[in-house]
C-alpha cells in the first residue's frame, strides 16, 4: 500500500454531506441513534453524549444505561431503557464513554456489537475491546468507527501513534477493519481502504473533560441518519471544531459549552 490520500475537509464539504430536512422528514426515517454511555458512577458522560447526538440530524435519541435519570432530566425528549436489548430499533449505536469495565459494561458492549447497524465505540468500550474477547466480533458486517485519544489509540494498537498520525491511524483503521477517528491537536480520521483526512478545525480548548463524549453523540447521529462512515466521523470532527471556537470565545470552556455551541455552528454552516 502506497501513502494514503490525505484530505482537509472545508465547510462545503460538510454542508453537502449533512442529512438535511424536507417536507417528508418524518421521526424515524430522520433516523434514531442510540447511546450506549454512562453509568451510576458516571453519568455526565450519558448527558454530553446525548446532547452530542441531539444536536444532530437524526429525529430522535434512545437512551440505553444506568444514567436513565440524570439524561431524562437535561433532555427529556430521549427514550431512556436500562439495557441496549430493551432499547428498540435504532439506526446506529453510540457506545463508549463512562460505561465501566465490568460485566455490565462488557455485556452492553457485546449486545452493540451484535446489532447489524452502525456502531461508534468509544473510550470504556475501546478499553473492553482491547482483551480481546471481542476480537472476533469486530468481524461485523455493519460498519464500525472507534474515536480514540492517544491513550486509548496506544492500548487499541500496542503502540503509541508515531509522529506520523496519518499513517499510524491508517494502519489500525486497516488492522480494525474500521473506521479511526484519532482525536488530538489535528484530529486525523482514516479508513480500512487508506484513505485519511485531517480536520482543520478545533481549539485547545477542547482539552478538557467530556468533549469527546459530545464528539461521540454527534457522530453516532450522523451515521443513524444514513451518512457514510468515512462522512460521519469528518463531519462530526469538523463541527465539533467549531463548536470548541465559538466556545471558547466566551471564556474557559466546558464540555456543556461545547454542546451547546453545536447548535449556532450548524445554523451558521448550514444556512
Ligand atoms: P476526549 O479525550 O475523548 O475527551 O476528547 C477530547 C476532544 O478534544 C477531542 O475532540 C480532541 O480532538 C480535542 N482535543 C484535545 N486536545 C486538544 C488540543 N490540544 N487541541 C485541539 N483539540 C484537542
Ligand atoms: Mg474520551
Amino acid at each position: 500500500r502506497g501513502d494514503p490520500v490525505l484530505r482537509v475537509p472545508d465547510a462545503e464539504d460538510v454542508a453537502a454531506w449533512w442529512p438535511r430536512l424536507g417536507p417528508a422528514s418524518e421521526k424515524y426515517t430522520r433516523g434514531v441513534v442510540g447511546i450506549a454511555a454512562g453509568s451510576a458512577t458516571y453519568p455526565g458522560a450519558a448527558v454530553l453524549s446525548v446532547g452530542g447526538a441531539l444536536a444532530g440530524p437524526t429525529g430522535m435519541v434512545r437512551y440505553a444505561g444506568s444514567a436513565d435519570r440524570e439524561v431524562l432530566r437535561q433532555h427529556p425528549s430521549v427514550i431512556a431503557t436500562r439495557s441496549v436489548t430493551e432499547a428498540g430499533r435504532v439506526q446506529a449505536w453510540l457506545c463508549g464513554s463512562g460505561l465501566g469495565t465490568g460485566d455490565e459494561a462488557r455485556t452492553e458492549l457485546r449486545s452493540v456489537l451484535a446489532a447489524p447497524v452502525p456502531a461508534v465505540l468509544d473510550a470504556d468500550a475501546l478499553t473492553l475491546l482491547v482483551d480481546g474477547s471481542h476480537a472476533r466480533d469486530l468481524r461485523r458486517d455493519a460498519p464500525l468507527v472507534v474515536t480514540p485519544h492517544d491513550r486509548e489509540f496506544a492500548r487499541l494498537a500496542g503502540e503509541e501513534p508515531g509522529p506520523d498520525r496519518v499513517a499510524s491511524a491508517c494502519r489500525l483503521a486497516a488492522w480494525l477493519n474500521a473506521v479511526v477517528l484519532l482525536k488530538g491537536d489535528r484530529t486525523v480520521v482514516a479508513t480500512p481502504a487508506g484513505q485519511a483526512w485531517v480536520n482543520p478545525t478545533g481549539s485547545a480548548a477542547l482539552a478538557t473533560g467530556g468533549t469527546g463524549d459530545v464528539l461521540g453523540g454527534l457522530l453516532g447521529s450522523l451515521l443513524a441518519a444514513g451518512l457514510a462512515p468515512e462522512r460521519a466521523a469528518v463531519a462530526a470532527a469538523y463541527v465539533h471544531g467549531l463548536a470548541g471556537r465559538r466556545a471558547e470565545r466566551d471564556g474557559p470552556v466546558t464540555a456543556p459549552d461545547v454542546a451547546a455551541a453545536l447548535r449556532p455552528v450548524l445554523a451558521g454552516l448550514l444556512g
